[in-house]
């Protein structure tokens, strides 16, 4: 079963993606801060981080670049896909964050929570 990492702040998020992606079969866990998220990544394999860019502490952006830092002598954070959930989304920003790593950038306001899971399971491909 494919695990996935939900970084996000925002209970009614969380609950609604949640549900989603669980429904889907996926083994979900989910973190509330960047300190969570990158302590979790480093400590077990997942294959999908969903990040959110707005999370107390540090950023989705400090993740990322996190990421990009230790990638090199992390396997568990080379093989992992990191899909943005963020309510920002100029085109800089989006420019900027798969420069950085992402897959894909997704902007809540445009994405029903049913089709990040299907953005989920097109990476999982
Ligand atoms: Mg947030």
């Amino acid at each position: 079963m494919k695990k996935i990492l939900l970084a996000e702040d925002d209970p009614f998020v969380v609950e609604i993606y949640s549900r989603k992606i669980k429904e889907a079969g996926f083994d979900l866990e989910i973190v509330q801060t960047g300190e969570e998220a990158l302590r979790k990544i480093k400590e077990e394999r997942f294959d999908i981080l969903l990040l959110d860019m707005v999370l107390p502490g540090l950023s989705g952006w400090e993740v990322l670049e996190a990421i990009r830092k230790e990638k090199e002598k992390n396997e568990q954070l080379r093989t992992l896909k990191v899909l943005v959930l963020s309510n920002l989304g100029s085109r800089p920003e989006v420019e900027r964050a798969v420069r950085m790593g992402a897959e894909r950038y997704l902007i809540k306001a445009h994405y029903t929570p049913a089709q990040v899971v299907e953005e989920v399971k097109r990476l999982d491909r």
